[in-house]
């Protein structure tokens, strides 16, 4: 089980094990928003098991936060399909090779299946005769939460992610 941890400023900041968040509670640095209705219980104290916490201290976060680019982020933002034939994703595809000047980013890097890959090798799409159909992007500005939990939010989170 997960928390969503909000700054003060209710910017959702992380996601960490409901047992860090109980933590954050029970230390009076956070305090619950949201429960998921299981009750938490130790030897001293029964709590609502917290589901999204805020935090009482306001957290400076030093630079925009963008989804970092790599293999397990990538699959979870093309949704483990190949963005060429539509088939299950095995691999990591730079669009435009590196070898042709393509870069290493969000907007070049797709998930693809091993055959759309081999065919491709080190040619574009359009040399391959291969088809795109999504112009791949970097991730909306909370999905670092997914890539985080690696799967859909719980909905009490959403009202938090908007
Ligand atoms: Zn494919």
């Amino acid at each position: 089980m997960k928390a969503l941890v909000l700054n003060a400023s209710y910017e959702p900041l992380s996601v960490v094990s409901v047992r860090r968040a109980v933590v954050l509670v029970l230390h009076n640095r956070a305090d619950v928003l949201a429960s998921n209705g299981r009750v938490w219980r130790s030897e001293r104290i029964d709590l609502a098991s917290p589901s999204v916490i805020r935090l009482r201290q306001f957290v400076k976060v030093p630079y925009a936060r963008r989804v970092p680019l790599n293999r397990r982020a990538v699959f979870i933002r093309d949704a483990n399909r190949c963005q060429y034939c539509n088939r299950h994703a095995e691999n990591i595809d730079h669009v435009v090779p590196k070898a042709q000047g393509g870069t290493h980013s969000w907007e070049n890097v797709v998930a693809s299946c091993r055959r759309c890959n081999t065919k491709k090798g080190g040619r574009t799409p359009e040399q391959a005769g291969l088809v795109l159909h999504h112009k791949p992007r970097a991730p909306r500005r909370h999905s670092w939460v997914l890539v985080a939990i690696g799967t859909e939010p719980d909905p009490e989170w959403e009202q938090y992610l908007n």
